[in-house]
This record gives C-alpha cells, structure tokens and sequence, in this order.
C-alpha cells in the first residue's frame, strides 16, 4: 500500500458501510462478552495500541453499542507506510448492512 492509499482509506465514511444497527441487543451482547485473548506478540501489541483507536472509529462503534475494547479477531499485516503496523480486527454486531 503506498502512503497515497493510505491517506484514502482514512477518509473512508464508515457510517455509509452500516445501515441499521441494533443498538441495545449490541449493547447488551458486549456486556457479556468475553473476547478470546491470544498471546501472541502481534496481539499484545494491537491490546497496547487499542488506546490510538482514532476518535470517528471510536465514536462510531461506541453508538452502535460495540465496546471499542472487545475487538476480535486481531490479523497482523505487516509494516505500514507510516512507520507502524496494519492490523484488522472485527466487531460483530446485530444489524442489516
Ligand atoms: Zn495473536
């Protein structure tokens, strides 16, 4: 990925990926769940970093009822273009798209 697509993709509106989500049900989901925590480096190091969610992400995720610190399914790619680490996590939530 170059810097150029880099900078695009943090200009994507998440909003527009999400239609309708059900917020209390979420809510209610994330009380109760307990993520997997794996051990391995690449998962120690997104738990350290999970504080530099950026803030639109964290909003986002936080008024569909998602807690922003039950990630799952942590995947490592590799080194970004910005000197850090490209990693993916999901967030399943109750909802259509
Ligand atoms: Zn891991």
């Amino acid at each position: 990925m170059t810097g150029a697509e880099s900078r695009r993709l943090s200009t994507v509106d998440l909003e527009a990926f999400v239609r309708s989500s059900d917020v209390r049900a979420t809510r209610a989901a994330y009380a109760s769940y307990v993520p997997y925590v794996c051990d391995c480096s690449y998962c120690r190091n997104f738990q350290a970093q999970s504080d530099l969610v950026p803030p639109e992400v964290r909003s986002l995720l936080e008024r569909m009822g998602i807690d922003p610190m039950k990630l799952s399914e942590v995947c490592e790619f590799g080194r970004s273009d910005g000197g850090g680490r490209l990693y993916q996590a999901e967030c399943p939530f109750p909802g259509q798209r």
